[in-house]
């Protein structure tokens, strides 16, 4: 084996190192898509709009009524590591947003054609940015943001190759959507294909989007989850045993309002299922933690899918009960309100 020739030590190109902060936080489309309605639920958003051409690969465009960017930080926007969120390590240990690395839009600029539109409640008209070109111009639109993302990878062929159909981006970008949308009943979503309306969710209470997101039959299936233990608050509902299914496609954690994939509570679940379940079956479930921030870091991974608990027994433990509580409940004796 011939080692490479050593060369001097180099600072990268700001163009790389975005380029390769964005293999961790844009795989495909629908990491765009989560990212952008972060950006706009960030923004105090009560109507976002997800508009795509081919599953998402040749266009992404979200559209807001958030508070909108000043014309004169449009540029600021896209630079890595530029945010309005944080400011000081204090704020990021108390962080509420779902954003506050600043480095989505430079990470996505990178790999794609960008523009973002705004306008604010004080500002005369909206603008837009063109990324590439950083030409700044106006633009008709209300309160908001669109942000529009074009041509995803085209200058990175290698990553390109790895995007499935656009059936299956589109289905990605959809349960993206989904995740936001099980958690934020306040805001209204719509989804759109090539012109035609996909998925549509109304503003609702967090019982009536449960079941717009979830389905008719998950919410007759399942039971309401509800505990209280202090600085650990779980509600939700858990998946009948008899609801469970081969595949774990109905699974969804939040933490303080973000979605997570966290192999601790995933345990905590299934030890709650251990006796009831077998051969390997699924079960279904929605599971809203809420904890002191203090108490879980979310500052683990890039994507903020992974968090880390300062007292994971506890989480664990906690999320076994409320689970076993509610799989405990008979039907019957379930509330359901009264039609009058
Ligand atoms: P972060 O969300 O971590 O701050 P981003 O790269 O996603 O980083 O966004 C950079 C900044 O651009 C945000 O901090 C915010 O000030 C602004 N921004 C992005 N999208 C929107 C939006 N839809 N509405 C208002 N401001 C936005
Ligand atoms: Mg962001």
């Amino acid at each position: 084996l011939s080692a490479a020739p050593r060369r001097p030590i180099r600072e990268l190109p700001d163009e790389l190192v975005s380029q390769i902060a964005a293999g961790e936080v844009v795989e495909r489309p629908a990491s765009v898509v989560r990212e952008l309605v972060d950006n706009a639920l960030d923004a105090g958003s009560t109507e976002i709009a997800v508009k795509l051409v081919a599953g998402g690969i040749r266009a992404i465009v979200v559209e807001d009524d958030g508070h909108g960017i000043p014309s004169d930080e449009l540029p600021m926007a896209l630079k890595r590591h530029a945010t309005s969120k944080i400011g000081s390590l204090v704020d990021l240990e108390s962080v509420s947003t779902m954003g506050f690395r600043g480095e989505a839009l430079a990470a996505i600029s990178s790999v794609a054609e960008v523009s973002i539109a705004s306008r604010t409640a004080d500002g005369p008209h909206a603008q837009r940015l063109d990324a590439r070109s950083g030409e700044l111009a106006p633009f008709a639109r209300g309160v908001g943001t669109s942000v529009e993302v074009r041509e995803l990878f085209f200058n990175t062929p290698a990553r390109r190759k790895f995007l499935k159909s656009e059936a299956t981006e589109l289905a990605h970008c959809v349960e993206a959507v989904r995740r936001h949308a099980l958690t934020r009943p306040d805001v209204s979503f719509t989804v759109w294909h090539e012109g035609k309306l996909v998925q549509q969710w109304r503003r609702a209470d967090h019982d009536g989007r449960m079941r717009d997101v979830l389905g008719e039959e998950f919410i007759e299936h399942s039971r309401a989850v509800s505990i209280d233990m202090g600085v650990l608050r779980i509600i939700g509902r858990a998946g009948t045993p008899e609801s469970a299914r081969a595949r774990a496609d109905q699974q969804y954690v939040y933490v303080n309002g973000r979605f997570v994939r966290d192999k601790l509570i995933a345990h905590g679940v299934r030890s709650a299922y251990e006796d009831v379940l077998h051969g390997g079956r699924q079960p279904c479930y929605a599971l809203f933690i809420e904890i002191a921030p203090d108490r879980v870091d979310v500052n683990v991974h890039p994507t903020k899918i992974e968090v880390r608990f300062r007292e994971s027994r506890e989480v664990h433990q906690g999320v076994k009960r409320a689970v076993e509580a509610a799989l405990a409940i008979p039907k019957a004796t379930e509330f359901t309100p009264v039609a009058s």
